[in-house]
């Protein structure tokens, strides 16, 4: 049985942990050879490792995405090493600090929306060129939220930021349909991944917050990461420009009290 994705080259930026090294490994079993991009170097080998342990072919490009000349650098070096770059998932993204407006300082609001919204604008930017250059037809999925979708007390930036992606999603499916590049977004409600356990870990804050999940759990990243192969999957061709919600009911209504 050939695997669903034997041969195509993908990139995934933030592949060091959580959801994206989770994702990685599953594009890793459905054939697929995988460029992980990160900040940090020894989690970004580990993943490699992980890679070549399920018997997958993996690189490494250490990048921060809100630089532009590092995504340009990282695009360039996936072609390098597989030849082309057929599909993209740009999850990376930061929590920042989850203080109300009137306390956010103008660093953080910076810092949050360059990682999280300038960066997936740089990636589609580099890698939709790519995709172009090869003469069209692509897969990208942009890590949004279910923040993407409502407000959240205390997260501003990272709400404004996820808004930005589902914003950006749609533009870039709109831009580039007739040249056979799909690009749509997950908005995951609360996942266990590092991330997760920053901002929900502590005992009561963890009761409350699985409270807004009516399946009565957190969700698992390779719940997300299914999704992802998925939309970035031939068996997906018809679906450009949406947001896909993954979030155990959170935004189906109020949980029951009962
Ligand atoms: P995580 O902290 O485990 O992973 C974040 C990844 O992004 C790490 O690999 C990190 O190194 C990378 N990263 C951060 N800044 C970067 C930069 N400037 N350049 C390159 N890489 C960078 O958290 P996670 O939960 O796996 O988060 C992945 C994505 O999912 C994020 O965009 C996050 O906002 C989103 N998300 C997470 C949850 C959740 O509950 N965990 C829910 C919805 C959306």
């Amino acid at each position: 049985m050939t695997m669903e994705l034997e041969g195509k080259v993908v990139l995934v930026t933030g592949g060091t942990s959580g959801i994206g090294r989770e994702t990685a490994l599953l594009f890793t079993k459905a054939g697929a050879k995988v460029v992980i991009a990160g900040r940090r170097e020894l989690e970004g080998d580990e993943t490699v490792g992980l890679i070549r342990a399920a018997g997958g072919d993996g690189l490494f490009v250490k990048t921060d995405v809100s630089k532009g000349s590092e995504v340009a650098a990282l695009v360039q070096k996936a072609v390098e090493k597989f030849g082309c770059l057929d599909i993209a998932f740009n999850n990376a993204g930061i929590e920042g600090a989850w203080v109300p407006i009137i306390r956010q300082s103008e660093e953080d609001w910076d810092r949050t929306i360059n990682i999280n919204l300038k960066g997936v604008w740089l990636c589609l930017k580099y890698e939709i060129r790519q995709m172009l250059k090869q003469g069209g037809g692509g897969a990208i999925v942009n890590m949004a939220s279910v923040t993407g979708l409502i407000g959240s007390v205390g997260a501003g930036a990272y709400s404004a930021s996820k808004h930005g992606v589902i914003g950006l999603t749609k533009t870039a499916a709109l831009e580039n349909a007739k040249s056979g590049i799909r690009v749509n977004a997950v908005c995951p409600g609360v996942i266990e991944t590092p991330m997760g356990e920053r901002l929900f870990g502590a005992p009561a804050i963890h009761k409350s917050v699985v409270g807004l999940h009516p399946v009565g759990r957190l969700g698992r990243p390779v719940e997300i990461a299914e999704a992802v192969v998925w939309m970035c999957s031939d068996r997906a061709s018809f679906m450009t420009g949406q947001s896909l919600v993954l979030d155990g009911g959170f935004l189906a209504g109020p949980n029951s009290p009962i």
